[in-house]
C-alpha cells in the first residue's frame, strides 16, 4: 500500500453542517486586524473587582486545586441558593437542585442533552442567541423557531401557543435578552405560566443577564412563578454578573427531578468545574453590593452610549436590560446587516454584530447590535468615530 493511503484522516460527515466560525469570533477577529473599538462580541473591556481575584488566589494558595463534588463546590450552590431565595422568594436545595456549569453555554446544552430525545420538538423565540439550535441539533431534536414581534421583540404568546403540540419538550426563553435588549414583564412571565401550565412542556430560561435590569424594572426570574419553576432549568452565569467572561462558570437552578437528569449528564460532558474559581466566587457572593450596583453601573454606561448615538444617524431602538444597544441603520445605510458591520468595522472603526446572526433565515431588518459593557472611554472613543456616519 502506498504511504499515502496508510496516513489518511476519515472523512466525517459533519453533525453540524450548517455551523462555521460564530459571528462573534469572526466580528472580534475583524475588529483585531482593523484596529477597530470592538463593541460586537459582547464581554467587558474592565477588569473585575480585585477582591474577587483574591478571594480565587487565596483558595489556590490555600491548596484548593483538586476536583471539587461534581455538582459544585457547597459553599457556591448555598450562596446561590441564597441568594436566589432573597431575591426571587423560591428556596431551591443547594443540594439537590442547584449545580454548578462550565458557564451558561455548557448549562445549556447539558439541560438540552438530559431531556431532549430525536424527534422532539424544542421551540426557541427568534431572534435567540447562536448556540441554542445546534444544541438541539446536536440532541436530535427539530428546532421550531417562533419570531418574537418583529419591531419590539414582545413574545408572541398566540404564535407561541400555535407552535406547541404533543411533540414539544421544551420552550428556551431568555430574559433580559440578547441581542435586542428586551426584558419581560411580569405580565408576560405569567402569561407563559398560563399558557404551559396545561402542557408537559419544560422551560429553558436564559437568565445570563438577570442583574442587567434598567429605568427601576425588576428582573423577572421564571423563579418567581412557581409554575414555571416546577418546569424550569434556570440558568445563569457568574461571567456576566462579575465582569469575568473568561471564567465560564455559571449555574443552573432546577427542580430536584430535572436536576438529577441534568447532573446524569453534567458528570460525563464535563465532571467538575474549576474549584478555587468556586471558592472565589462563594466567598465573593457574600457581599450583595456588587450584583445589587450593577444596574446602575450599566444604566449610567447605557445613557452615556446613548447620548452619543442620539447625535448620529443611526436610530435608537430600547435598552431595558443587558449590556446591549440596538440601532437601525436604514437612515445611514443601504448595505445589508452583515456588509454594513464589516464596512463599519473596517472603514469607520467600530465593530458591531448584526442581528441576523441570531436568525436561522438570515432575516435581515436593517438592525445592528453594539456591546456597552466598555471603559467609557472606549465607548466615547466609539462614538467620536460613529459622529462620522
Ligand atoms: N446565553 C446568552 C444569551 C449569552 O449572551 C451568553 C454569553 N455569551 C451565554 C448564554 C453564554 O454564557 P457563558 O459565557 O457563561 O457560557
Ligand atoms: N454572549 C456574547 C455575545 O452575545 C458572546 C459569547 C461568544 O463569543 N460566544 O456577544
Amino acid at each position: 500500500m502506498s504511504s499515502d493511503l496508510l496516513v489518511r484522516t476519515p472523512a466525517v460527515q459533519s453533525k453540524l453542517p450548517a455551523v462555521g466560525t460564530t459571528i462573534f469570533t469572526v466580528m472580534s477577529a475583524l475588529a483585531a486586524e482593523k484596529g477597530a473599538v470592538n463593541l460586537g462580541q459582547g464581554f467587558p473591556d474592565f477588569d473585575c473587582d480585585p477582591r474577587l481575584v483574591g478571594a480565587v488566589t487565596q483558595a489556590m494558595t490555600r491548596g484548593l486545586n483538586q476536583y471539587p463534588p461534581m455538582t459544585g463546590v457547597p459553599a457556591l450552590r448555598e450562596a446561590v441558593a441564597a441568594k436566589v431565595q432573597a431575591l426571587h422568594g423560591h428556596r431551591y436545595d443547594a443540594g439537590s437542585e442547584i449545580t454548578i456549569t462550565a458557564g451558561a453555554t455548557q448549562a445549556i446544552i447539558t439541560a438540552i442533552l438530559a431531556v431532549v430525545r430525536p424527534g422532539d420538538e424544542v421551540i426557541v423565540l427568534e431572534p435567540c442567541y447562536d448556540s441554542y439550535v445546534p444544541n438541539i441539533e446536536l440532541a436530535g431534536g427539530t428546532v421550531v423557531r417562533v419570531p418574537l414581534t418583529p419591531g419590539s421583540f414582545r413574545p408572541d404568546f398566540d404564535r407561541i401557543a400555535a407552535a406547541i403540540n404533543g411533540r414539544t419538550r421544551a420552550l428556551l426563553i431568555n430574559t433580559p435578552h440578547n441581542p435586542s435588549a428586551t426584558v419581560w414583564t411580569r405580565e408576560e412571565m405569567l402569561r407563559l405560566s398560563q399558557l404551559l401550565a396545561p402542557t408537559e412542556v419544560l422551560l429553558i430560561s436564559d437568565e445570563v443577564y438577570e442583574h442587567m435590569v434598567f429605568d427601576g424594572q425588576a428582573h423577572q426570574s421564571a423563579a418567581r412563578f412557581p409554575g414555571l419553576a416546577a418546569r424550569a432549568f434556570i440558568v445563569s452565569s457568574f461571567g456576566k454578573t462579575y465582569h469575568v467572561t473568561g471564567w465560564k462558570v455559571g449555574f443552573v437552578a432546577a427542580p430536584a427531578p430535572l436536576s438529577a437528569e441534568f447532573r446524569k449528564v453534567h458528570q460525563f460532558n464535563v465532571f467538575t468545574v474549576n474549584t478555587p474559581v468556586q471558592h472565589g466566587l462563594a466567598q465573593y457572593m457574600a457581599d450583595p453590593a456588587p450584583y445589587r450596583d450593577l444596574p446602575a453601573f450599566y444604566q449610567r454606561k447605557r445613557d452615556l452610549f446613548r447620548e452619543g448615538l442620539a447625535r448620529t444617524r443611526l436610530r435608537l431602538l430600547p435598552s431595558e436590560g443587558s449590556y446591549f444597544q440596538c440601532v437601525d441603520i436604514s437612515g445611514v445605510s443601504d448595505l445589508a446587516e452583515d456588509a454594513f458591520c464589516q464596512w463599519l468595522t473596517s472603514e469607520i472603526g467600530v465593530a458591531a454584530i448584526p442581528l441576523s446572526a441570531f436568525y436561522g433565515d438570515g432575516f435581515d431588518q436593517r438592525v445592528v447590535r453594539f456591546c456597552f459593557a466598555k471603559k467609557d472611554e472606549t465607548l466615547r472613543l466609539a462614538l467620536e468615530r460613529l459622529a462620522r456616519l
